[in-house]
């Protein structure tokens, strides 16, 4: 109930962004990062800065909280597994670990009925070696991936030719990798949906994402791709995945729409997501919202959209022009009507670093298209 302490295992943006709704429904919030500065450290009631293996610390935020969540998959799953031996913790041990490895992720997105790229595994230099050029061919022109800890495209190498594949191994610190195809996309979507503890769903719009070198670039919600029947396709895909992970809490679905119309899932994510920060702004109940209302047990929050949005990522990118650093005109930005500003409060700027985003909401998604762009001008974000 409100009042009571919620614990966020990570306090970068998305553990930020859940502080702000878990507080704004009269929770406490206590975050573990081991960052002193990280995004949610100003927000939070309580930041226990240590590490996420920290057994102290997390015996002091299963005391304190009733409920414990985690903004990443990243974190140990033996973690989760001591908090929830006295408080509850969603997402799951089992659902984090499953999405920490993109090939046992890949195998149970399967098991839920769901295509996904094809691949091969590739376990160490030496398993490389055994392969033969044409088992390698085979999968070419292809995109080589360590099978944990990569995000916003880190981790990955494009592959062309058996020969790059062994160089990229190296590269990648000749850690368990898998040979991924390389698709032919017609466009990227994702779905998010809230799964309660007794079973009930709520599935946000299904979104377009749009990636520039890996990282998710632009969110366009709904849709403007993709017809109603693919819109369904993808939605029982999230719910069947949802389903086979018994999850609680928020998860998201990164799918890959092909030129010849099939669907292939990409990865999951067991928590609020990049692609549904939109709804902070355009949603009846956000995704962090509907992380809350999980993991407490609460009813579910109402998933309608109110506002077409886009949503525009704000890389440290925007904050340099010719490698000069300048402070992005805010002014003018915000004075576009429905355009929403969120920054992280990160103190490093960085290229490639997500700062913040920018939702721009309209009464029709051509509208906010339009802001957007003119946004994007704005921001010096190169156009797609
Ligand atoms: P995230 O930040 O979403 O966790 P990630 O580092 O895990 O990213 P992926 O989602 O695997 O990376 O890939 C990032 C992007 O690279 C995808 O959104 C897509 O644009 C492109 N990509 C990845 N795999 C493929 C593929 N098999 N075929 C074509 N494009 C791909
Ligand atoms: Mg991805």
């Amino acid at each position: 109930m409100p009042g009571r302490w919620l614990g966020i295992i990570g306090g970068g943006q998305l553990g930020r962004m859940f502080c702000f709704a878990a507080q704004s429904m009269g929770y406490r919030v206590a975050v573990l990062d081991p960052e002193i500065t990280c995004p949610a450290s100003g927000v939070v009631d309580r930041h226990f800065c240590a590490e996420y293996d920290n057994r102290e610390a997390l015996a002091e935020i299963a005391e304190l909280c009733s409920a414990v969540s985690t903004e990443f998959e990243n974190v140990p799953a033996s973690s989760l597994d001591l908090l929830a031996r006295t408080t509850c913790v969603s997402p799951s041990a089992q659902c984090v670990a499953i999405a920490q490895d993109r090939i046992i992720e890949k195998r149970w997105i399967k098991k839920a009925g769901v295509q996904v790229a094809p691949y091969i595994v590739i376990e160490s230099a030496a398993a490389l070696q055994t392969l033969r050029d044409e088992t390698i061919a085979a999968m070419l022109p292809s995109i080589l991936k360590t099978t944990r800890l990569g995000y916003d495209g880190r981790g990955q190498k494009s592959v062309c030719s058996p020969d790059e594949v062994r160089a990229a191994h190296t590269a990648l610190g000749g850690v368990t990798c898998i040979l991924e195809q390389r698709l032919p996309l017609a466009y990227e979507i994702s779905a998010i949906i809230a799964r309660s503890v007794d079973g009930t769903i709520a599935l946000f719009p299904v979104a377009q994402n749009i990636h520039r070198n890996g990282i998710l670039s632009q969110t366009i919600s709904p849709s403007p791709v993709g017809d109603a029947s693919l819109i369904n396709r993808v939605q029982a895909a999230t719910l069947a995945i949802a389903v086979k992970l018994n999850h609680v809490g928020v998860l998201c679905v990164e799918f890959f729409v092909l030129k010849d119309g099939s669907l292939v899932a990409n990865e999951i994510a067991p928590r609020p997501h990049n692609s549904g920060h939109y709804t902070i702004n355009a949603c009846v109940s956000s995704q962090f919202e509907q992380q809350v209302r999980a993991m407490t047990g609460m009813p579910l929050g109402c998933t309608r959209q109110h506002s077409p949005a886009v949503m525009l990522n704000l890389l440290g990118d925007t904050w340099f022009i010719d490698k000069v650093r300048r402070v992005p005109p805010w002014h003018e930005v915000i004075a576009i009507p429905g355009a929403h500003l969120h920054l992280y409060a990160k103190k490093v700027v960085r290229i490639g670093r997500k700062m913040g985003h920018l939702t721009l909401t309209a009464p029709v998604l051509h509208e906010a298209q339009a802001a957007s762009r003119n946004c994007m001008r704005l921001l010096h974000i190169p156009p797609e």
